[in-house]
């Protein structure tokens, strides 16, 4: 396995570790198999989506602000219950096919980490599993 260290500096923002994780699979010399990025946080996440145009990204935190807001009812009484929602909403975990050492993503498909809890160091785990043949 392979941990990735993560600071961040926002209290939202998602940060593309597309290259890192591509860095990863390369050094472990797997031509054809599964990556899997896992984030052991429970107020962040990981997500696959553009990052070509950095403003998919902008919009998809405007709506996940929207959805949840910092302030609300609450019962988390941390005061970061947005955050735990947000997480939940994005999830914790992505699966790339590896073939020809090579993460097979689409065109516009960049992988990242999402802080919704931020500032703060973070890990990213990143598991490289050899699959038969290619
Ligand atoms: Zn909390």
């Amino acid at each position: 396995m392979v941990e990735l260290k993560l600071s961040t500096r926002k209290r939202t923002e998602f940060i593309d570790i597309t290259r890192q994780v591509q860095q990863a699979v390369t050094e472990s010399g797997v031509q054809s198999g599964i990556c899997v990025v896992y984030v052991p946080h429970t107020t962040a996440a990981c997500t696959i989506n553009e990052h070509a145009d950095p403003d998919v990204a902008r919009d998809i935190i405007g709506k996940l602000a929207e959805l949840a807001p910092e302030e609300a009812n609450y019962r988390h009484i941390e005061g970061n219950a947005d955050a735990h929602i947000k997480a939940a909403l994005c999830g914790t975990s992505e699966m790339v096919i590896i073939e020809d050492g090579k993460l097979q993503l689409g065109t516009w498909q960049g992988i990242f980490f999402c802080e919704f809890d931020g500032p703060r160091s973070r890990r990213v785990w990143v598991k490289i599993v050899p699959g038969r043949g290619g």
